[in-house]
C-alpha cells in the first residue's frame, strides 16, 4: 500500500485547500472459509504481525482495522500534548514521553496506546473471549482497531470470521446462517473490494468466498480472488489452472499467495523473510506466473483497485477545484491591485465615480438597476407622476368659500360701493389660491434632491466598487457630493417659487396686470368684459344695514342668503380664479422640472467632476484619502494565497491523473 501514500498524501493537501471530503477509499474485506487463511492475507497486505491466526475458528468476531497515516512530523509535534478524548478518531498523539513509529488503538480501550504488537493481538483475543466466549462462539458485534503509523494509506480492512457449515461447541445450530449474514452486511456495501479468499488444496469449484461474492457483486467489479496455501497442494498437483482463471475465471484477477504455515507463526517468522520464500517458491513452482502471483502482486493490484478509484472521484474534485478558483480569482480582481501611483489613481477613481454618477442620471451607465427605477428614470417619474399627480389633485377652488370672497370683494370696494367687481379682490384670491401649488412644487424639489442623494450611494456601491477599498476617499466624496447638492438646495427653491417662470412668478403676475393676457384666450375674459357693460344697483346689499349695532364688531359676514348682484359677483370671481388657477398650474408643472433640471439636477452634473477635484485633487490629502481599508490588504493576501493554493491543486490532480504506479 505504500505506493498510494504519496498520492494520499498530496490529495490530503488539495482536500485542505479546498474543504472537500476526503476521498473514502473503499473497504477491502475478506471472506472465505474457515482456516483458509484470510487473516493471514491481511496481515501480510498490512506487513506487521498483529491478527490471531490459526487453526479452527480464530477469528470469531468481525475486526475492523482502520489503517490511519500520521506523518513523521505530525509525530514529533504531537507527542507530550495532552490527549484530547473527544478525538479518538484523529487521535495522532502520544502519551507524555512515547516516542514510538507505529502504534495501535482499540476503541473499547478508550486511549490506551499499543505500541507491542504482540499485545495488540493478545487484547484482540482477549477482547474476542469476552463477547464470544471461550468456546468457538461467535459475535457479530465487530473489534474496532486503529493503527497508526507513516507506512500505511487511509484505508479500512475487514476480517471476519470464515464461513462454516457445522456448529462446533457453544455455537448455535444456525451458525451457518448467522456468520452468513454477518459476511453478507460486510460485502453488500457497494464501497468495498472483496477479497475472495480459497485456500490451493480445496476445489474452487466448491469456492464458498466466490459464491457468496457473487451473491452481492454478480458483475465481479470488485471482487479479487486470492488463492492461498499454494505450498500445501498435494505432491503431483497444481494450481496452473485454477490461477490462470480456467476453472473459474474472476475478471479483477486471481492471485495466488504462500502465508507463513503454522509452523512459522509458532516459530516467529518475519514477514520479511515470509515474502522472501514466497518469491522463491513462486519462481521454482510456477516460474511463468511468478510475476502475476504472491504478496506483493495482490498489494500492487490492490492499490492500482484503489487508485482507479481514486481516480474516478477526481473530475468532480477538479471541477470544485476549477469553481473556487474562478470564484477567488473574481474576488482577487475586484480588490484590485496595490496602488503605485496615488496621484493618478485618485484622479481616476474621482472621475471614475463623477462620470458613473453622471451616467445614472442620463441612463448610460454600465450597471442598470432592474429591481427599481433609480437615476434619471426616477427623477422622470418624479416629475411626471408624483409631481404632475399632486398638482392635479389641487383643487382650483379648495379652501375657499363664498364668503371669502364676499369679503374679498368689499374689502377691495373700500368705503364707497363699486361699479364693477373690483380687480383687486380677484387678485387677491387668486393669489392665495396658486400659493397653494407651492408646497407640492417644494415637495418636488425634495425629492429630486433624495434621490440625487441616493444615486451617491448607487454608485460606490456597484459602479465604482474600487471605492470600497479606501473608506477615507469614499466618505469624502460622499461628503463633497451630499455638500454640493445642498448648497443647491435654497437656489433651487428659490427659483422654483420665485423667479424662472415658478409658481412665484404666476402669483406675481396679476399684481403686474400679466394675467390678463393669460387669460385672453379664456372664456373669462368675455365674462369680465359682460360683467363690466352692466348697470350697477345704487347700494348693494349689506349685512349690517339697519342693525342698531357696532359696526366693528362685526369682522365677517354672518351666513345668509345671498342678493343676486352678490351671487354673480362671486360666481364671476370664481370662474376667473378657476380659469387663472388652471392656466397657472399647467405653467408650474412645466416649469417647476425645468427649473429643477436646470438649477439642481444639471447643475450637479455639471460641476461635479471640477467640485470632487477642487476638494479632493491635494497632494496633503493623497496619503490619507488612499488609505486601503485595514482588512483589505489582509484580504487580498488570502484570497491570492487561496488561489494559489487552488492552482496547486488543480497541479496536483492532473499529476495524480498521470501517476502510473508502476
Ligand atoms: P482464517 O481462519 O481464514 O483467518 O485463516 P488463518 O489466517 O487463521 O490461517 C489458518 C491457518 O492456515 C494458520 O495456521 C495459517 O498459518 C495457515 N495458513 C494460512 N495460509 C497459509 C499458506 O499459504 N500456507 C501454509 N502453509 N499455511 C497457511
Ligand atoms: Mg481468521
Amino acid at each position: 500500500m505504500e505506493a498510494l501514500i504519496p498520492v494520499i498524501n498530496k490529495l490530503q493537501d488539495v482536500f485542505n485547500t479546498v474543504g472537500a471530503d476526503i476521498i473514502q477509499l473503499p473497504q477491502i474485506v475478506v471472506v472465505g472459509t474457515q482456516s483458509s487463511g484470510k487473516s493471514s492475507v491481511l496481515e501480510s497486505l498490512v506487513g506487521r504481525d498483529l491478527l490471531p491466526r490459526g487453526t479452527g475458528i480464530v477469528t470469531r468476531r468481525p475486526l475492523i482495522l482502520q489503517l490511519v497515516h500520521v506523518s513523521p512530523e505530525d509525530q514529533r509535534k504531537t507527542s507530550g500534548e495532552e490527549n484530547d478524548p473527544a478525538t479518538w478518531k484523529n487521535s495522532r498523539h502520544l502519551s507524555k514521553g512515547v516516542e514510538a513509529e507505529e502504534w495501535g488503538k482499540f476503541l473499547h480501550t478508550k486511549n490506551k496506546l499499543y505500541t507491542d504488537f504482540d499485545e495488540i493481538r493478545q487484547e484482540i483475543e482477549n477482547e474476542t473471549e469476552r463477547i464470544s466466549g471461550n468456546n468457538k462462539g461467535v459475535s457479530p458485534e465487530p473489534i474496532h482497531l486503529k493503527i497508526f503509523s507513516p507506512n500505511v494509506v487511509n484505508l479500512t480492512l475487514v476480517d471476519l470470521p470464515g464461513m462454516t457449515k457445522v456448529p462446533v461447541g457453544d455455537q448455535p445450530k444456525d451458525i451457518e446462517l448467522q456468520i452468513r449474514e454477518l459476511i453478507l452486511r460486510f460485502i453488500s456495501n457497494p464501497n468495498s473490494i472483496i477479497l475472495a479468499v480459497t485456500a490451493a488444496n480445496t476445489d474452487m469449484a466448491t469456492s464458498e468466498a466466490l459464491k457468496i461474492s457473487r451473491e452481492v457483486d454478480p458483475d465481479g467489479r470488485r471482487t479479487l480472488a486470492v488463492i492461498t496455501k499454494l505450498d500445501l497442494m498435494d505432491a503431483g498437483t497444481d494450481a496452473m489452472d485454477v490461477l490462470m482463471g480456467r476453472v473459474i475465471p474472476v475478471k479483477l484477477g486471481i492471485i495466488g499467495v504462500v502465508n507463513r504455515s503454522q509452523l512459522d507463526i509458532n516459530n516467529k517468522k518475519s514477514v520479511t523473510d515470509s515474502i522472501r520464500d514466497e518469491y522463491a517458491f513462486l519462481q521454482k513452482k510456477y516460474p511463468s506466473l511468478a510475476n502475476r502471483n504472491g504478496t506483493k502482486y495482490l498489494a500492487r493490484t490492490l492499490n492500482r483497485l484503489l487508485m482507479h478509484h481514486i481516480r474516478d472521484c477526481l473530475p468532480e474534485l477538479k471541477t470544485r477545484i476549477n469553481v473556487l478558483a474562478a470564484q477567488y480569482q473574481s474576488l482577487l480582481n475586484s480588490y484590485g491591485e496595490p496602488v503605485d501611483d496615488k496621484s493618478a489613481t485618485l484622479l481616476q477613481l474621482i472621475t471614475k465615480f463623477a462620470t458613473e454618477y453622471c451616467n445614472t442620471i442620463e441612463g448610460t451607465a454600465k450597471y442598470i438597476e432592474t429591481s427599481e427605477l433609480c437615476g434619471g428614470a426616477r427623477i422622470c417619474y418624479i416629475f411626471h407622476e408624483t409631481f404632475g399627480r399632486t398638482l392635479e389633485s389641487v383643487d382650483p377652488l379648495g379652501g375657499l368659500n363664498t364668503i371669502d370672497i364676499l369679503t374679498a370683494i368689499r374689502n377691495a370696494t373700500g368705503p364707497r360701493p363699486a361699479l364693477f367687481v373690483p380687480e383687486v379682490s380677484f387678485e387677491l384670491l387668486v393669489k392665495r389660491q396658486i400659493k397653494r401649488l407651492e408646497e407640492p412644487s417644494l415637495r418636488c424639489v425634495e425629492l429630486v434632491h433624495e434621490e440625487m442623494q441616493r444615486i451617491i450611494q448607487h454608485c460606490s456601491n456597484y459602479s465604482t466598487q474600487e471605492l470600497l477599498r479606501f473608506p477615507k476617499l469614499h466618505d469624502a466624496i460622499v461628503e463633497v457630493v451630499t455638500c454640493l447638492l445642498r448648497k443647491r438646495l435654497p437656489v433651487t427653491n428659490e427659483m422654483v417659487l420665485s423667479g424662472g417662470g415658478g409658481v412665484g412668478d404666476a402669483v406675481q403676475e396679476p399684481t403686474t396686470g400679466n394675467w390678463r393676457g393669460m387669460l385672453k384666450t379664456s372664456k373669462a375674459e368675455e365674462l369680465l368684459a359682460e360683467e363690466k357693460s352692466k348697470p350697477i344697483p345704487i347700494m348693494p346689499a349689506s349685512p349690517q344695514k339697519g342693525h342698531a349695532v357696532n359696526l366693528l364688531d362685526v369682522p365677517v359676514p354672518v351666513a345668509r342668503k345671498l342678493s343676486a348682484r352678490e351671487q354673480r359677483d362671486c360666481e364671476v370671481i370664481e370662474r376667473l380664479i378657476k380659469s387663472y388657477f388652471l392656466i397657472v398650474r399647467k405653467n408650474i408643472q412645466d416649469s417647476v422640472p425645468k427649473a429643477v433640471m436646470h438649477f439642481l439636477v444639471n447643475h450637479v452634473k455639471d460641476t461635479l467632476q471640477s467640485e470632487l477635484v477642487g476638494q479632493l485633487y491635494k497632494s496633503s490629502l493623497l496619503d490619507d484619502l488612499l488609505t486601503e481599508s485595514e482588512d483589505m490588504a489582509q484580504r487580498r493576501k488570502e484570497a491570492a494565497d487561496m488561489l494559489k493554493a487552488l492552482q496547486g491543486a488543480g497541479q496536483i490532480i492532473a499529476e495524480i491523473r498521470e501517476t502510473h504506479l508502476w
